[in-house]
């Protein structure tokens, strides 16, 4: 197949992981015969410099024009406080914008070989391989109004949770997508007990449902599914839900894999290409050094093999080497014990492939 990327690094070590993803790109359009062709746009903190804008319109045309983007991170302090005004974050928050991304996909690993840099037990994390699927563009985060006034004699403020109906439509029928394609389990999570907006949406995921015989559903209270998720995260497969829970489940979540340089995340739109971007950010800590853990960017690029491409055996092939090379013990720094060998960016890069 002959595709084309849209890759944005970004700032910092945006720069170097997105280097190393497009690396493992190559090597796994070598062996399964694909074309990835990339084109390379401004955004962040690097293009303020370069175009005093943090997202120039060609980036975006050039974006929308391809089959998925990769994103390396954007930010640093070189750019907090600009004259300008201006600042890296909106270029980011102005590409999601542009595609028209609606749902946010953060999947969690358990690499048990990882157990011993994490504080979690060997047995929880075993076989933990879940996706949590947020609501983007709604809910409690944009709903209107949104404002400080008097209740009841008091000040007061005010924030309104509301969903339409096509909203949540089109955010629970991308998450049946994604079970098909997967384990073939739903979680639906809400508070159906106490929210108007949640019984909504579970009325929803039970219409759409009928569409997808063979997908397991089942609903889920959003305080029980914060403790499932500890207790027992291998019980998931794809967790939905909406904005604000998103939110807190995906970061909760996020911990039980350790490392912030381990969690890739894609972002979804109806028609505009996806996303593909780590969890972490620009690190200005570690930038330029060469010691950046592309794992996280590596594994974004699977889930564009996957989600976007629907290449899912490349896409596998991708996690298996990551998994191996773990396996195999090699760590980057953020993931070694003291004392213990911490391999380059491009090192980790190179096990990776070689494991592919
Ligand atoms: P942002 O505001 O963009 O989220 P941040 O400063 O809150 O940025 P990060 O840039 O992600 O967060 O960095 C947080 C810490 O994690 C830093 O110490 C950084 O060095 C470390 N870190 C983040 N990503 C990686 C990575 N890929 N490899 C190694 N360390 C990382
Ligand atoms: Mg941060």
């Amino acid at each position: 197949m002959q595709k084309t990327i849209t890759v944005l690094p970004g700032d910092g070590i945006g720069q170097e992981v997105v280097e190393a993803a497009t690396k493992v790109l190559d090597k796994v359009a070598e062996r399964y015969g694909h074309q990835f062709e990339y084109r390379y746009g401004d955004i962040g903190g690097t293009s303020i410099d370069k175009n005093n804008d943090p997202l120039p319109q060609e980036t975006i045309d050039t974006c929308l024009q391809s089959d998925g983007v990769l994103l390396g991170a954007v930010g640093g302090p070189k750019w907090d406080n600009l004259k300008s005004g201006m600042r890296p974050e909106q270029g980011l928050l102005g590409i999601r914008k542009a595609l028209g991304l609606f749902a946010n996909l953060r999947p969690v690993t358990g690499h048990e070989s990882l157990t011993d840099s994490s504080t979690l037990k060997k047995e929880v994390i075993e076989g933990v391989d879940l996706v949590i699927v947020r609501e983007l563009t709604g809910g409690l985060y944009f709903g209107e109004p949104k404002e400080r006034r008097e209740i009841d004699g008091e000040s007061g403020a005010v924030d309104t949770l509301a969903y339409k109906k096509s909203e949540i439509e089109r955010i629970v029928r991308q998450a049946f997508e994604m079970a098909k394609v997967r384990r073939k389990k739903l979680t639906s999570v809400d508070k159906a007990n106490v929210l108007e907006t949640s019984r909504l949406w579970r009325e929803t995921v039970d219409e759409i449902k009928g569409d997808y015989p063979e997908i397991e559903v089942e609903h889920m209270l959003v305080d029980n599914a914060a403790m499932q998720l500890i207790r027992e995260p291998k019980q998931f497969d794809v967790v939905v839900t909406e904005n604000t829970f998103g939110d807190i489940l995906s970061d909760a979540a996020s911990m039980l894999t350790g490392s912030l340089g381990m969690l890739p995340s894609a972002s979804i739109g109806s028609k505009a290409p996806g996303l593909y971007e780590p969890v972490h950010g620009s690190a200005p800590d570690i930038a330029g050094k060469g010691i950046a853990n592309p794992l996280a960017t590596i594994s974004s690029a699977a889930m564009m093999l996957k989600y976007s491409f629907g290449m899912l055996e490349e896409a596998d092939a991708i996690d298996n080497a990551v998994a191996e090379v773990l396996r195999n013990g090699h760590r980057t720094g953020d993931l070694a014990k003291p004392g213990e060998k911490a391999l380059s960016t491009e090192e980790m890069t190179e096990k990776v492939i070689d494991a592919l």
